[in-house]
């Protein structure tokens, strides 16, 4: 049957002569490979649209088996990207971990607007990559449900203190007041789970609780002082590579770039 869908290309793979296997998450089906016939040949009107990074419109003639690529075009190609190597190295991450949490078949709305907004702020370099990370992993945790409750410790309820325990599988904060004194041991038996802790101070987990919560349009308002913005991207990293369990060779190499910036 043929569908129409509209999605970004995260991945393409070359197959045979001309051949592509394009990775596509879209809007209505989530992860979709879908073979393009022809697709790398200059000539082909696939070619433009079926280019990584390209969010466009296609129509798909979709069986149980496989998928063909009927018609493709663009909507937007954020070709800015192409100028910046650490941009383009982060929108791979991006890509990759969008394609690792989408599931095959079902709709992924959320989390292709969420790609799609970094994609756009990398591509018009209207913020520091290291920015779009933080706000990437920090507001797709909230997508997955999966993330933390920065609102306040979560034995005393309070948010007035200067430092806090980042409990990361439980997603927990825990005041140095209540966290006083506890071994490492006795809570692993309680919670069953590695405990990997990060300390946070006040000021990281109220800017991090705002960008988790903030309306779309505001997500991107990160805190003026540096040091706390470096630290956030340490703990938004830290928490959602644990909480999705694997690693991210996109990720190694987004660092590696930096490094040698
Ligand atoms: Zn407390």
């Amino acid at each position: 049957m043929l569908v129409q869908v509209d999605g970004l290309v995260v991945n393409t793979t070359d197959v045979g002569e001309s051949d592509k296997t394009l990775t596509l998450i879209t809007r209505q089906y989530g992860k979709m490979y879908v073979h393009a016939r022809g697709g790398r040949k200059i000539t082909s009107r696939f070619m433009a649209a079926s280019l990584k990074f390209t969010y466009g419109d296609f129509v798909i003639d979709k069986t149980d088996k496989h998928n063909v690529l009927h018609e493709a075009s663009s909507k937007a190609s954020f070709f800015g990207l192409w100028k910046n190597v650490s941009a383009m190295c982060l929108a791979d991450y991006i890509c990759e971990v969008l394609a690792d949490v989408t599931v095959d078949g079902e709709p992924a709305e959320d989390t292709l607007r969420l790609a799609l907004n970094c994609l756009h702020v990398l591509s018009e370099n209207s913020r520091p990559p290291q920015d779009v990370k933080t706000v990437f992993e920090l507001r797709l945790t909230a997508l997955l449900g999966i993330n933390p409750d920065l609102s306040g410790c979560c034995r005393c309820g309070r948010s007035d203190k200067d430092w806090y325990y980042l409990d990361i599988m439980n997603g927990e904060l825990v005041c140095r007041d209540c966290g006083k004194g506890e071994e490492d041991e006795r809570m692993s038996e309680i919670t069953r789970t590695a405990r990997i802790i990060m300390m946070m101070t006040g000021a990281e987990a109220y800017a991090a609780d705002r960008v988790i919560n903030a309306e779309q349009n505001r997500m991107f308002s990160l805190p003026t002082d540096p040091a706390v913005r470096r630290r956030l991207g340490e703990i938004s990293e830290k928490y959602l590579i644990n909480h999705l369990e694997r690693s991210y060779k996109t990720l190694d190499f987004y660092k590696e770039m930096i490094r040698s910036d």
